[in-house]
C-alpha cells in the first residue's frame, strides 16, 4: 500500500503522493496532508556525512511512495544543482545564541526556492505517471517571494504555463522587478490593486470553479498550485530542518538524540509546518517557535485558541509574512482535532462565513509544542543592528522578526536549548530595510542600499541582484482583484 494523502476537509477524499501533487488543492477546498508518516530511522551519526541531495532522497521516497527510486533522484539532482551558490544548498551559520539555517542560496535568494526548484519536476513527473496529456497551469498568489522562485522554475518548462498575481503596493522595489523583469515564453504576472490575502482568495476560488475548470479542459488544460498549500512543496522544506540538524551534530555543536528548538519567521504557516513534519519522521525537537510580524494573527491564534482574521492589514518591513489567512494552518488544526476532516472542514467554514473561529477541545500534546510571539516593526530593525554589532552578521527583515521574538522567548523562558532559526531570505533582497536599521540614516533606493551593503557585509552581492536594476520589464498588467479570472482567460485564449 502507498502512502495515501487525504484531504483536510473530506475524509473520503485520499489521494497518493503523485495524484496529490497533481492536484494541488483538493477539489473540495482542503489541503492534502498525511494522516500517518512514515518512520524513519534517523542516525545522526551517519547522516553527518550525507549530501543535502542524499538526505533529500531519504525524505522525499519516504513521502512520495508512489515514484519510482530513479524518478526521485532524477527530481533531487534537477533541483539541487549549480543553480544555488553554494553546494551545501542550505549551509548553517552558528552565532552568538542561535544557529542559522540559511535557506536564501538558490535563484532568488529567498527560502522558497528550497521546494520551488524541485516542484517542477515533482508535478511533471507525476503528471506522467498519472498519464496526464493536459498542459499543466500554474495559478500563484505571491507575497513576494513565492512569484518569482515559481516562475524560475517553471520557466520553459514544457507542457506547463504559469501566472503569477502579486500585491501592487505590497512587494519590495527589487521583489517586484525580479517579477515584473521575468523571461519565460509560458510566464505572465499580474499586479493586482489588493493584498495578498485578496490575490490568494481569489485563487482559491478559481480553483474551486467548475465553469473555469470546463474551459480550461476544452482547451486541454488543467490548473494546479505552486503555493504552499501543494504538498509537493511541503515535503521538500522537511529536508532542510533534517539536514540542519545533520550539520549541527557535524559541528560539534549538539549530540545526536539532544533536542533542539526551530523558530521561524511564518507567513502562510507551511515552514513551519515542515518543520513539525520533520518531527513527526524522527527529528528531535522541543520547541517550534512561530514568529510574526505586527501582523500577529497567529500569535493571538497561538496564545488564546481563536483565529482572528478580522483585523487591519499592517504592511511591513517583512512583505513576505504580510499575512493573515495562513493557509498551511489548516493542516496543523486537521492535526490538532485529531484528524478529523468533518471539524476542520467545520472551522474554516467558520473562517470564510464570519471571519474567525475558536479551536476547542484541541490535542493539548500538538499545541503545546508551539510558541508564538510577534516583534514591531522597531523591534525588528533593532534586531539587525543587534546581531550586526554583536555577529557582523547581516539579517534580512523576515530573519530578524525570527531572531526578536526568540529573543524574547530567550529571557521570558531561561530556555537554554540551543535553537535553530529558519533564515529565509538573503539581506539584498531588502537592501534598504536592512541598511536603514544598521547606519539609522535614510537611503536612497534599494540599488544605492545595495552599494552600501556590499561594504557593510560580507556576503558578496547575490547574481540575483546583479543586472536587475538594467533589464527589461516584460511584464505591465495591473487590475482589479475582480478582475483576476479575466487576466486567466485572456492570457490562456479560453
Ligand atoms: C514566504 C516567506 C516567509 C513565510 O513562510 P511561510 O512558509 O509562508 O510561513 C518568511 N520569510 C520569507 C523571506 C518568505 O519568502
Amino acid at each position: 500500500m502507498p502512502m495515501m494523502y487525504q484531504s483536510t476537509r473530506d475524509q473520503e477524499n485520499k489521494v497518493t503522493a503523485s495524484q496529490a501533487i497533481l492536484q494541488g488543492l483538493a477539489a473540495d477546498g482542503g489541503l492534502f496532508t498525511p494522516v500517518s508518516f512514515p518512520k524513519l530511522a534517523l542516525s545522526f551519526n551517519k547522516l553527518k556525512d550525507e549530501s543535502y541531495q542524499s538526505i533529500a532522497k531519504l525524505v522525499l521516497s519516504a513521502f512520495f511512495d508512489d515514484f519510482t527510486e530513479d524518478e526521485i533522484e532524477y527530481c533531487i539532482s534537477s533541483a539541487y544543482d549549480n543553480k544555488f551558490d553554494t553546494s551545501l544548498i542550505a549551509p548553517v551559520v552558528s552565532l552568538t545564541d542561535s544557529h542559522h539555517l540559511e535557506l536564501f542560496h538558490g535563484t532568488t535568494i529567498a527560502f522558497k526556492d528550497m521546494a520551488l526548484s524541485i516542484l517542477p519536476y515533482l508535478l511533471t513527473t507525476a503528471a506522467k505517471k498519472q498519464s496526464v496529456e493536459q498542459k499543466i497551469v500554474i495559478l500563484t498568489a505571491t507575497s513576494g517571494d513565492t512569484g518569482k522562485a515559481a516562475m524560475a522554475g517553471f520557466a520553459d518548462v514544457p507542457g506547463t504555463e504559469i501566472i503569477v498575481f502579486y500585491p501592487h503596493a505590497g512587494v519590495s522595489k527589487i521583489q517586484e522587478l525580479q517579477m515584473t523583469t521575468q523571461v519565460g515564453g509560458n510566464t505572465q504576472v499580474v499586479a493586482i490593486e489588493g493584498n495578498f490575502d485578496d490575490a490568494q482568495a481569489d485563487v482559491k476560488r478559481m480553483f474551486n470553479d467548475p465553469v473555469l475548470a470546463q474551459k480550461l479542459a476544452a482547451r486541454g488544460m488543467q490548473l494546479s498550485s505552486a503555493n504552499s498549500m501543494n504538498i509537493g512543496r511541503l515535503i521538500p522544506q522537511v529536508v532542510y530542518y533534517i539536514y540542519a540538524y545533520a550539520q549541527l551534530v557535524k559541528a560539534g555543536r549538539i549530540e545526536a538524540g539532544q533536542n533542539i528548538n526551530i523558530t521561524v519567521p511564518t507567513g502562510n504557516f507551511g515552514n513551519i509546518l515542515a518543520a513539525y513534519y520533520a518531527k513527526k519522521i524522527g527529528l528531535p525537537v522541543a520547541k517550534f517557535i512561530c514568529a510574526s510580524n505586527e501582523n500577529k494573527v497567529l500569535t493571538d491564534f497561538f496564545t488564546s485558541g481563536i483565529y482572528d482574521k478580522k483585523r487591519s492589514f499592517k504592511v511591513t518591513t517583512s512583505p513576505s509574512m504580510d499575512i493573515l489567512v495562513s493557509s498551511n494552518l489548516e493542516r496543523l488544526v486537521f492535526h490538532l482535532v485529531g484528524d478529523n476532516a468533518e471539524k476542520t472542514k467545520c472551522l474554516m467554514g467558520a473562517l470564510t462565513r464570519n471571519g474567525s473561529y475558536e479551536l476547542k477541545d484541541s490535542d493539548e500534546t500538538i499545541f503545546s509544542q508551539f510558541v508564538a510571539g510577534f516583534a514591531t516593526e522597531a523591534e525588528t530593525a533593532a534586531e539587525i543592528k543587534r546581531v550586526f554589532e554583536l555577529d557582523d552578521y547581516v539579517m534580512d527583515p523576515h530573519t530578524a522578526v525570527a531572531s526578536a521574538v526568540y529573543q524574547s522567548y530567550r529571557h521570558e523562558t531561561r530556555d537554554d536549548t540551543p535553537t535553530l532559526i529558519a533564515s529565509t531570505a538573503s539581506p539584498y533582497k531588502f537592501p534598504s530595510v536592512v541598511v536603514e536599521a544598521i547606519t539609522g540614516e535614510p537611503v536612497a533606493d534599494d540599488f544605492e542600499a545595495v552599494s552600501q551593503l556590499k561594504q557593510l557585509s560580507h556576503v558578496v552581492q547575490p547574481k540575483a541582484v546583479i543586472g536587475l536594476q538594467n533589464a527589461t520589464v516584460r511584464h505591465r498588467l495591473l487590475v482589479k482583484t475582480a478582475d483576476m479570472q479575466t487576466a486567466v482567460e485572456d492570457y490562456l485564449g479560453l
